[in-house]
């Protein structure tokens, strides 16, 4: 089924049929917006670093052939002023972030993106773009000795600045520039690719054609997506409120340098509340992932949880929530369990069914809550085949096999109990055989071996079953 998307390109002309600019219609090159390891990521970044690995998931599950990319913002105007005043050094600063961050990306059960660049190791592609925008005309060194992109020259170009959104260039005033990284959209006015070096960044530069000083943060995904994607690819995403500026002057600097299109699909997922409203330090609903473990939820909750709702609607994340997360999975756990149980050793080829319905819905722009409807319909029938003890070993491995399907895209399934390794195979076996010669005696000693060895043998009316200590 053909997947169709909201490209922020195409503003309000409804949805756009996914094509990968590959000829082969194979691979697809995607990057997103990675985290500014300043700090711990909230549940907002959350929310849209799981969609993301949903976008992926879902390409990945329609056949193609994703390459990931997520970029580390390692350098940026708040990352200075924080090793400024905890006087320790840049690396020794974002490193801790960027490893926390990773970690939690795991504990979310993300899929890790195939590639990670830094932008502190990105510095020359970043130079070399720069210069690219100055000999085409469209930057220029101020005064202050920092270079500056200019709307107006760009624009003079025949390129068009507000691919994404609508901006009343004409209120724009000649000439007017802005240095830090995040500006309203009242402010357009032309930005800073390179910054010149001041007392207050401290031993943060790195020479340049340009004089010492430091990239801004637009051009550092300019140059590591280009680096990895090419100079046209096709997916590009992020939260909402990139849009503009930094989206917006990734497109201009890309297509200033190159003179091709930068980006064919671009994907913003709308923000998220918590208990109703912006999440502050001050209100006390500022979560990071950590906050929740520590209040005893798991990441696969939280992972369901931030799945629940379309990527375009603001989302409400409420404690209450999660508690519903813990029992919506717990009904997939038993029903899975179960079938487990059933299917025993056997394997078999998914049913059709479920992975078609789930995937029409994913199809219709990523329509998560119907592909959830899907799911828990699905759930509601295999229990009712459970309990009319109507399902064959052979029904349930395929039941199974389409349940994992599935969730190759949720990614919020438990794992099998881990497989008991041969010798404890061997050990339940000559157990089972004792219990059958009536050599209680035996039968008891082979018990005791196995629970010295971590596993207990339960006796079930379909036979014995082993389980980790
Ligand atoms: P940052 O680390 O601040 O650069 O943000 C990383 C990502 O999180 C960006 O794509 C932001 O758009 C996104 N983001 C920030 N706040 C929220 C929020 N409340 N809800 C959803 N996404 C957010
Ligand atoms: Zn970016």
């Amino acid at each position: 089924m053909a997947l169709k998307l909201h490209n922020t390109l195409q503003r309000d002309k409804g949805l756009q049929e996914f094509v990968p600019l590959d000829p082969q219609k194979k691979k697809v090159g995607m990057y997103c917006c990675g985290p500014t390891v300043y700090d711990f990521a909230h549940i907002g970044n959350w929310r849209t670093f799981v969609f993301a690995d949903l976008v992926r998931r879902t390409l990945e599950f329609s056949g193609y052939d994703v390459t990931h990319v997520m970029n580390i913002t390692d350098v940026e105007d708040k990352i200075i002023k924080r090793v400024r005043e905890q006087k320790t050094t840049l690396r020794e600063f974002t490193g801790k972030f960027e490893t926390a961050f990773l970690d939690d990306l795991k504990a979310l059960g993300c899929r890790e993106p195939h590639q990670k660049p830094r932008a502190t190791e990105h510095i020359a592609e970043i130079i070399a773009l720069i210069e690219k925008l100055v000999a085409r005309g469209v930057a220029y060194k101020a005064a202050d000795g920092s270079v500056y992109f200019s709307i107006e020259k760009y624009r003079g170009c025949g390129c068009c600045y507000g691919q994404l959104l609508k901006l009343n260039l004409d209120e724009m005033r000649a000439g007017e520039r802005v240095a830090s990284d995040e500006y309203e959209k009242e402010s357009v006015a032309d930005f800073a690719l390179w910054k010149a070096r001041v007392p207050e960044d401290g031993e943060v530069f790195w020479p340049s054609p340009f004089g010492e000083g430091r990239p801004g943060w637009h051009i550092e995904c300019s140059a590591m997506s280009i680096k990895a994607l090419g100079e046209t690819f096709d997916l590009h995403l992020g939260g909402e409120d990139l849009k503009f500026p930094h989206h917006e002057d990734e497109i201009a600097q890309s297509e200033g340098a190159t003179g091709k299109p930068f980006v064919k699909f671009w994907l913003h997922g709308a923000h998220l509340l918590v208990e109703g409203k912006k999440m502050s330090k001050s209100l006390g609903n500022f979560f990071t992932l950590r906050d929740l473990l520590a209040k005893g939820f798991t990441g696969r909750e939280v992972r369901y949880l931030l799945l629940t709702a379309h990527y375009r609607e603001t989302f409400n994340f409420t404690l209450d929530g999660l508690a519903g997360a813990k029992s919506a999975l717990g009904r997939i756990d038993e029903c899975v369990g179960k079938l487990r149980e059933i299917a025993g050793g056997t394997t078999a080829a998914p049913n059709t069914k479920l992975a078609e319905q789930f995937s029409a819905a994913l199809a219709d722009d990523l329509n998560i809550s119907a592909a959830w409807a899907v799911v828990f319909e699905w759930v509601r029938e295999t229990n009712k085949r459970i309990a009319d003890s109507s399902l064959s070993a052979n029904d349930a491995a395929a039941a199974l096999a389409a349940w994992e399907k599935v969730d190759s895209v949720l990614g919020v399934g438990a794992k099998a109990e881990a497989e008991a390794p041969a010798e404890i195979l061997a050990l339940a076996e000559a157990r089972s055989a004792a219990k059958k010669a009536k050599d209680f005696k035996r039968s008891d000693a082979i018990r005791d071996e196995l629970k010295a060895k971590g596993w207990v043998i339960d006796d079930t009316p379909k036979g014995i079953k082993l389980r980790k200590l």
